[in-house]
């Protein structure tokens, strides 16, 4: 039995049965709720493992769901929202959500993200035990301000560093430019895009070259950056 708990907040009757039928089948436990304000009821009462939130509901508007959410709780958010909407799914992220699915979407996309927040779940408790980060031949010891792969210590500037623990810090989560240039610089002008763009090319030659090369950071175009787990 799979003991995760998640809420489907969706207001449009087929999509949010398809995504329950789903669950049921493989052994997820759910809740429904079909407006925001019963969204936040549900999260308050029952404390979800994750919430899947699509963000054209009919009484709020689901960055606002994710902004009071956020007051009080860190539970995982995958919002769910038309290929129209970029910008609010941009918001949304910027709003606290941890990852994103566009309409339509496959069940197999949905399991697929499910599994990453499960996975960042466990990381995260076993992150908090000792200040050390694991994934693949990545390693990254925040005490000691090193990281190595594969046994080798990477040479990073201080910027590159920042950046590999912003991105390790949220493993498995969207991070928008506008949080990382934030995080880093403390601004968010559209120069720091493009520097950000340009640490983020070196940082990945040094993280993804040579012939075991894997790949640790996934590009959304237009949107931002993720570091993913490696197996
Ligand atoms: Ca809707």
């Amino acid at each position: 039995m799979n003991k995760f708990l998640v809420l489907v907040v969706e207001d449009d009757a087929p999509v949010r049965n398809l995504i329950t039928t789903t669950l049921k089948a493989h052994d997820y436990r759910y809740l429904t709720a079909e407006n925001g304000e019963n969204a936040i009821l549900q999260v308050t009462s029952h404390n979800p493992d994750v919430i899947l939130l699509d963000l054209g509901l009919p009484d709020m508007d689901g960055v606002e769901v994710i902004k009071r959410i956020r007051t009080w709780s860190n539970t995982p958010i995958i919002v769910i929202s038309a290929r129209s909407e970029d910008t609010d799914k941009i918001d949304a992220l910027d709003a606290g959500a941890d990852d994103y699915l566009t309409k339509p979407f496959s069940v197999e996309e949905l399991l697929a993200r499910l599994r990453v927040t499960q996975r960042h779940f466990a990381l995260m408790k076993q992150e908090k035990e000792n200040d050390t980060f694991e994934n693949g031949d990545l390693r990254i010891d925040y005490a000691a301000g090193c990281a190595w792969l594969a046994g080798e210590e990477l040479h990073l500037t201080p910027i590159e560093y920042k950046l590999l623990c912003i991105l390790s810090r949220n493993m498995g989560k969207v991070l928008t430019h506008t949080y990382i240039t934030q995080q880093i610089w403390g601004s968010s002008w559209e120069n720091d895009v493009a520097s950000l763009r340009v640490f983020m090319a070196t940082l990945r030659r040094k993280l993804e070259s040579g012939p075991e090369a894997k790949q640790y950071i996934q590009t959304h175009i237009g949107i931002g950056y993720r570091m993913l787990r490696v197996e």
